[in-house]
């Protein structure tokens, strides 16, 4: 059952009910952080005063628009599309786009919200923001993303700019996707504006590690996570969810570091390889051809693809969800302890249910929750956005080792933050705490805007 929420907090939560309806994701969000909120009111009483809470679960800002297209038979399509920016208390909105059918306002408004925090724990300048569409980019030409992707751009572009709101990619936006989108910002405006979205190109302003970052940074995570309890990745048998951005470069980094990766999967089943993924495969199927995860069979007979089943009950000793929200609900987490698994650490957004997080905390696993974990992503926009506006490129090595050292810092912020407010190894709190006293402090200090 989830926790009772602090007396102060409670009528905060059903204000958030109350002026949300039907957006489950988003509430689901909101009532993580507020039940970490309690004990940081005690300590800072002028947060209360100030309102802080409540501001910040209200976008500043959210834009829904429509997006016509033509679709290559040359009949007319129509999408919504959605950009909330959430806090600029620290810099101007950061968050990606999102294109799934599932995409509604609740799903941005959670991501939003989350990006708010994770933002915040990088040390970064950047606020919080999201956005997407309920567009299908699955089964669709190249033409029909592109006419897509400028009918989007056409009413985004007046809301964004480098100083302004800076997306990205998330599910469904890859290097085309923001390709397209940037190709059309600068037709608009007229303007090589470089630090308007990241993701971008290597030969058109991206910055060398940005693919990597999620994945590498959510495996560099669990590496301190294991390092903190005295172990490590060598020899661990993992399993990875997704075969998308993060799958990839998780399997990729966990491999570097001596784990073995047996799974992952797409929307339709999962492979199981007992021999370990075989990565190069996984990228000609997925990032090249653009294919479904079932094929990987064709190519590696000894491994298994299981339509429509439950990746959980694969036993690992770590588990790395990096498809989408509540994918582990409490059963799920339930059969992950069961079988050995002592470390969880989320490349996805918020993919485990509130009935899955307690069992890990109950459990005391090592628990990474997605806005710590998965900021590697984020911070290296930043920094794709520092060179940007250096006009420079940075070696590999060099950004790598930079998004190591957020990834550390990260954990370090988190792993203290829970320690000072009486939960030691409680990451959910420790995130929560930290990035939620950077924004508000920032907040107090621009006073009631
Ligand atoms: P991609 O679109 O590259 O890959 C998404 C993967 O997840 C695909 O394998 C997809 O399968 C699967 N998937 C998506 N939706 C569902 C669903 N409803 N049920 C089952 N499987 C699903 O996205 P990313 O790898 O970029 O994003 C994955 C997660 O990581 C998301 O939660 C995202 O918010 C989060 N994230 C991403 C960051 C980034 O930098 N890209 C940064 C931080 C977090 P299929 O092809 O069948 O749809």
């Amino acid at each position: 059952m989830a926790q009772m929420l602090d007396e102060k907090l409670e009528p905060i939560f059903q204000e958030v009910l109350a002026r949300n309806p039907g957006e489950t994701e988003f509430h689901q969000a909101t009532r993580e952080v507020l039940e970490s909120l309690g004990p940081v009111l005690v300590k800072h009483p002028e947060f209360a005063h100030q309102r802080i809470i409540e501001r910040i679960c209200e976008p500043e800002r959210q834009i829904i628009f429509r997006v016509p297209w033509r679709d290559d038979k040359g009949v007319v399509q129509i999408n919504r599309g959605f950009r909330v920016e959430f806090n600029s208390a620290l810099g101007p909105y950061k968050g990606g786009l999102r294109f799934h059918p599932s995409v509604y306002l609740g799903i941005i408004k959670f991501l939003g919200f989350e990006q708010i925090f994770k933002n915040a724990l990088t040390g970064l300048p950047i606020g919080g923001g999201k956005g997407g569409s309920d567009f299908d980019p699955k089964g669709k030409s190249d033409d029909e993303i592109m006419s897509f992707c400028q009918s989007f751009m056409t009413e985004l572009y007046r809301h964004i700019g480098e100083h302004t709101d800076v997306p990205a990619g998330d599910i469904g936006v890859g290097g085309r996707e923001i390709g397209f989108m940037f190709g059309q910002y600068k037709r608009i405006t007229n303007r090589w504006e470089a630090g308007v979205l990241t993701g971008k190109g290597l030969d058109w302003g991206g910055s060398l590690v940005r693919t990597e970052a999620t994945g590498y940074g959510a495996t560099f995570f669990v590496d301190e996570m294991l390092k903190a309890r005295k172990d490590s990745f060598d020899g661990k048998i993992c399993s990875v969810s997704g075969s998308g951005n993060v799958a990839i470069y998780t399997i990729e980094k966990i491999h570097e570091l001596g784990g073995k990766v047996v799974t992952c999967s797409d929307s339709n089943g999962y492979i199981y390889d007992e021999k370990g993924i075989d990565l190069a495969l996984i990228q000609q199927l997925k990032e090249v051809e653009r294919r479904r995860i079932k094929d990987y069979i064709e190519y590696r007979k000894h491994a298994k693809y299981v339509a429509k089943g439950n990746i959980w009950e694969v036993p690992c000793q770590v588990a790395m969800p990096s498809a989408t929200q509540n994918e582990i609900n409490g059963a799920d987490a339930k059969i992950l302890v069961k079988n050995g698994c002592i470390a969880v650490g989320e490349g996805a957004n918020m993919p485990t249910t509130p009935e899955g997080v307690k069992v890990f905390l109950d459990a005391q696993i090592a628990y990474g929750p997605g806005k710590a974990a998965n900021a590697g992503g984020v911070a290296t926009s930043a920094l794709e956005m520092q060179q940007n506006a250096q006009r420079d490129s940075w070696t590999f090595d060099y950004t790598e080792k930079r998004l190591q050292e957020i990834m550390k810092n990260i954990h370090e912020l988190c792993y203290e933050t829970a320690v000072e407010y009486g939960t030691p190894g409680n990451y959910v709190n420790g995130a929560n705490i930290a990035g939620f006293i950077r924004v508000a402090k920032a907040m107090v200090a621009l006073g009631v805007v």
